[in-house]
């Protein structure tokens, strides 16, 4: 579907959804002392997606993501591979701060998903969906466990899928995973330039099982 519309519509469309999460009261959260709804925040036709756990306080005040500390380190990590915030889109998977930074419960994370992080998904269309920390891995890889497979890829859907460590968590413990977590944002870039040629193989792989051209017509 994202394929058929243009940038534009899709900018209006993911627009729409800021609209909707800002004046959002699907789940309790709404009233659990938001500030502000935080929908996200980057390129709309990013190639890269990050998907944070919730906002915390900072982010709450000024309904952007990634504002405080962790933000700081994503910024560091990012341009460490030649990135800038402009050109990736960041989100969370709950969009309003959970009380006391508490973790989100499992019927606000499918309500939420289920109504803005899923169409935000399908509209941005981003070649690899970078996950922070457990909640949002627990999407896209139930039952894992981020010390197992931080840093290790699949491929779905047509995208690279890459778990990382949260970055509040990297600051808790800056010593054994800044490096690890260093290591693991170096494979953003690779998993970037392996979709392209995974791409180009597909498009050969279907061009060579097309029957050959009939060379008369009788
Ligand atoms: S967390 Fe999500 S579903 Fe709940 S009120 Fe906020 S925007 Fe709506």
């Amino acid at each position: 579907m994202t394929e058929t519309l243009t940038v534009e519509q899709r900018r209006a469309a993911l627009e729409g959804i800021a609209a909707e999460v800002r004046a959002c009261t699907r789940c309790p959260l709404h009233a659990a002392g938001r500030t502000n709804a935080v929908p996200g925040a980057g390129s709309y036709t990013a190639e890269v997606m990050f998907i944070g756990e919730g906002p915390g306080f900072n982010e709450d005040r000024q309904g952007l993501p990634f504002v405080g500390q962790s933000g700081k380190l994503l910024d560091e990590l990012l341009s460490m591979i030649g990135m800038r915030r402009s050109q990736v889109f960041i989100t969370n998977v709950v969009k309003c701060r959970p009380p006391e930074n508490r973790d989100p419960l499992p019927d606000e994370i499918t309500i939420c998903t289920q109504a803005y992080l899923y169409r935000q998904i399908e509209l941005i269309a981003p070649k690899v969906i970078v996950t922070l920390g457990r909640f949002s891995m627990g999407l896209f890889f139930p039952n894992a466990k981020i010390t197992q497979i931080h840093g290790r890829e699949k491929w779905e859907n047509g995208r690279a899928y890459l778990p990382l460590y949260h970055p509040a968590a990297v600051l808790r413990n800056m010593e054994t995973l800044k490096p690890q977590m260093e290591a693991d944002f170096r494979k953003i870039p690779q998993l970037v330039a392996q979709w392209a040629s995974r791409q180009s193989s597909t498009t050969a792989a279907s061009a060579s099982a097309e029957p050959p051209e009939q060379l008369t017509l009788f």
